[in-house]
């Protein structure tokens, strides 16, 4: 109770275990989601960063087409798309136009890594951005978040995956 151990050491949670859990827990999802995703439809990656979980996607998923969507790409020179397959801007700009070209429910797998320290803004934007992700999914659809989104016709399946409960959302779209 009163934070260290026997040896006089803190026990509290420290930065660096916090950060190696929420990787730990995206990675342990990335590879259930690559078990479990649909044999047919596109793969989303939203948010690339510096392009680890792009990558660890691409390994998981070889031979599927995964779309990236970056406002400002800026990631290691090795986790790059191929030409075509990076959409550069805002998600408010780019995601209207792709659901457009490619169709609603064209997306079997969509992974969105976005969030920033503000959580008032965070809120938003999942609240903004779920009619959007919500009209990709396809039946069976399946969307990883690091945050919770509103998407009625989906289902919250996080507790299916293992993965601590609010460390990632998952949802499988009916
Ligand atoms: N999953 C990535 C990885 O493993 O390297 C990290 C993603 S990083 C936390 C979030 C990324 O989302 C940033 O590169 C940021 O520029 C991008 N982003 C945030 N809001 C965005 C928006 N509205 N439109 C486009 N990109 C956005």
């Amino acid at each position: 109770p009163d934070g260290h151990d026997g040896s006089g050491q803190e026990t509290r949670m420290t930065r660096l275990d916090s950060a190696i859990r929420r990787l730990t827990a995206q990675r342990d999802l990335l590879d259930w989601a690559a078990q479990n995703v649909g044999p047919a439809g596109l793969v989303l990656e939203i948010g690339l960063g510096n392009g680890r979980t792009y990558d660890h996607l691409r390994a998981k998923l070889p031979g599927r087409e995964i779309h990236v969507f970056e406002r400002s790409p800026a990631a290691h020179p090795d986790c790059y798309p191929p030409e075509g397959y990076l959409i550069v801007g805002d998600l408010f700009d780019t995601l209207p136009p792709f659901i457009e070209r490619h169709g609603r429910g064209s997306a079997a797998l969509i992974h969105i890594d976005i969030g920033s320290g503000d959580e008032e803004a965070n809120r938003s934007l999942a609240r903004r951005l779920s009619p959007l992700l919500e009209a990709l999914l396809q039946p069976g659809g399946i969307l990883l978040g690091d945050r919770a989104f509103d998407m009625p016709s989906c289902r919250d399946i996080s507790a299916e995956t293992k993965v601590p409960e609010g460390r990632y959302f998952v949802y499988r779209r009916a």
